[in-house]
This record gives C-alpha cells, sequence and structure tokens, in this order.
C-alpha cells in the first residue's frame, strides 16, 4: 500500500496519528527518529517493515520525562543520578524491565532488557508529552542508509512508507546518543559511543566498561550492525524449524490457517497469515510456548515455516537464532 507521507509542523496531528498506531517521524537533538507507539506491536512490526530491517534488534523508547522512563524500567541510584544529568540530552540507558512493563516485547526484541531516552529537543518532548506513552524509534531511515538529520533526509528514504514526518528543522547533534548498559550485576557498559562522552559519564558513576572496538574499521562493522553487540532472546526448550508435521511432545508455533494438527500447546502467529501481525506476536509466542512447553514436559518447539518476505525475513532470522545450538 503506497500512501502519501504528510510533511508537517502540527505536533498535536503527529501525536494523535503516533496514537493511532501510524508512524511519525519526528526530530531528535541526534537524528530524526521513526517514532510508533511502542506499546502497540503492530506499530512496532510496522517500523521494521517501513525501514525494511532484515532482522529485529531492539529500539530505543522514548519519552518526555525520567519518571515516564522509570514506569517502564527499573531505576538503580547509577540511572537515577544519570538521568538527573544528563536528562533531556543523547543517553540512552538500558536496564532492566519492569514486570509491570507495558512496552510490546518486539520494541525489545524480546530481551528482559529495555533502551529508554529523554531527547533534549523542545518539539520531540511537546509530542512525547502529548502522545503520553513511549515511543519507540530508531533513526528514520532505509535499513544500511546513513541517519537522518533533516525532513528532507526523511523523505528521500521513507516517503510513502510512513504516514507523516514532523518538521523541525535540522538536528543539532547529528550524532546518535550514547547507549549505556545498567542491566549487568557486572557494571555498566559503553554499549555505543555518542553524544555524551564516556569521561562525562564517569565523572557521574565512575569507571564504565567498554565494549566498543578500538580500530575504526571495527567500530564501523560493529555500529552497522548494533544487533551483534547483544546476546538475543532464546527460549530454553530446543526448537525445530520449518515443521510440515508436528508430535504430542511438542509445542507449535504456528503460522496462517490451518495450524498442524496433534501439538502438545499451540500458538498461532497469526491465522490470517499476516507477516505483520505473525512479528507482533513472535516474541510473546516463543515466551509462552518455551513456559507452557516446559510446565506440559514437551520436549522441544516446533515452529511452521513462514514465508521470507517482507517483515518475514526478519521473522525467520530470528527463529534460526533461536533455533541455532547453545553455546
Ligand atoms: P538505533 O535505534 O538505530 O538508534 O539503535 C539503537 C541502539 O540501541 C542499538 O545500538 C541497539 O543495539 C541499542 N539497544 C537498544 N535496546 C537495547 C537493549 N535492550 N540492550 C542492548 N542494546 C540495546
Ligand atoms: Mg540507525
Amino acid at each position: 500500500m503506497d500512501r502519501g507521507t504528510r510533511l508537517t509542523t502540527d505536533v498535536a496531528e503527529a501525536a494523535a496519528l503516533l496514537r493511532a498506531g501510524e508512524l511519525v517521524a519526528f526530530p531528535t537533538e541526534t537524528v530524526y527518529g521513526l517514532g510508533a507507539d511502542a506499546r502497540n506491536g503492530r506499530a512496532v512490526a510496522a517500523v521494521f517493515a517501513a525501514k525494511g530491517r532484515p532482522e529485529f534488534n531492539p529500539l530505543i523508547c522514548h519519552v518526555a520525562t525520567a519518571e515516564a522512563a522509570f514506569e517502564e524500567v527499573v531505576a538503580d541510584a547509577r540511572a537515577r543520578e544519570l538521568a538527573a544529568r544528563f536528562w533531556p540530552g543523547p543517553l540512552t540507558l538500558v536496564l532492566p524491565r519492569r514486570l509491570d512493563c507495558r512496552v510490546d516485547l518486539l520494541a525489545g526484541a524480546g530481551l528482559d532488557t529495555l533502551a529508554v531516552r529523554v531527547p533534549a529537543h523542545p518539539l520531540a518532548l511537546e509530542l512525547l508529552r502529548r502522545v503520553d506513552r513511549p515511543v519507540a524509534g530508531p533513526s528514520a531511515n532505509r535499513s544500511g542508509s546513513v541517519s537522518p538529520t533533516t525532513a528532507a533526509h526523511v523523505l528521500e528514504g521513507l516517503s510513502g512508507r510512513i504516514a507523516a514526518v514532523l518538521d523541525g528543522g535540522p538536528c543539532a547533534v547529528g550524532v546518535e546518543s550514547t547507549v549505556l548498559d545498567l542491566s549487568s550485576p557486572r557494571g555498566a557498559v559503553l554499549l555505543r559511543p555518542g553524544g555524551v562522552p564516556a569521561e562525562a559519564i564517569e565523572a557521574a558513576i565512575g569507571k564504565v566498561g567498554r565494549r566498543v572496538p578500538a580500530s575504526a574499521a571495527e567500530a564501523t562493522r560493529t555500529l552497522r550492525s548494533p544487533g551483534m553487540l547483544l546476546s538475543h532472546y532464546a527460549p530454553a526448550l530446543p526448537v525445530r524449524l520449518d515443521a510440515v508435521d508436528v508430535a504430542g511432545e511438542e509445542a507449535l508455533l504456528a503460522f496462517g490457517p490451518a495450524p498442524l494438527p496433534g501439538a502438545g500447546a499451540l500458538w498461532n502467529l497469526s491465522p490470517a497469515g499476516d507477516l505483520a501481525e505473525a512479528a507482533a506476536r513472535l516474541f510473546a509466542g516463543l515466551r509462552w510456548l518455551d513456559a507452557e512447553g516446559r510446565r506440559l514436559g514437551l520436549a522441544r518447539i516446533a515452529a511452521m515455516p513462514v514465508p521470507a518476505a517482507g517483515l518475514g525475513v526478519a521473522i525467520n532470522d530470528r527463529l534460526t537464532r533461536a533455533a541455532a545450538p547453545r553455546g
């Protein structure tokens, strides 16, 4: 479906579109973000479709205040100190999801952690206040392209693929946010260098580990494939791919109108065979089958084939990782 993408300066209109589950690119002080209601799995799936991302990597959730962020994640003293010093600003904190976290699992790529930040841009803050829920926002470019710093850049890549671009002029910083992982008991780790220097963070909370490579070539590789930095969510039960039959000792991850009969437990990604719906239900399904399968003493999860087109590419990427031998 090719729709017109509206270029607008009307923040109320942009907020209404986001609340309705549409995609809206918006300016931040770093780059333009591709916004979606982070609590709406279908909207988050549409982000991956619009970007043409071949894999689900976790997205940064943008909120208007630290209080709003800490409604979704567990904040410790370091997180509160950094939030007080650097928010609003180009610092993203990776923290454990709260048990009552309402952000859709797909936005965090199924992980138990979530990346949150409060952007320092008046229009972004006004938008987030009006939306009044977390907005998932990777950079507003097609996968593999450079991050956009003007509304015109956004339209070059995403025109016809998103509902609107909120035009706030050129971005001031142009480099992305610093990503700091505070979720490990082993201490803070810098996952991506960015707008807030590591030294400033260390002045606030002490030494941070670097997972940032030294050489420029290595750094470029790492930044182009941020997903490689992560240990991805995988179920405890083994996963069997491309199932064309299923046993009673298996939990079935089905797709389409004809789920294989005879499974010990069933989760259908999309009875209608809709890839966006399947993407939105993927992580919840894997988690449920894993828990239910173990409760029932089942041997493994069997996954029916999912077409490798559009969002199906990312779905298959994640299923392949879930089925890979564990190290
Ligand atoms: P982008 O959306 O393009 O700005 O990239 C988001 C960055 O945040 C990537 O480097 C991700 O790997 C990182 N990120 C987001 N969520 C998490 C998370 N839960 N754990 C670790 N890194 C994350
Ligand atoms: Mg990007």
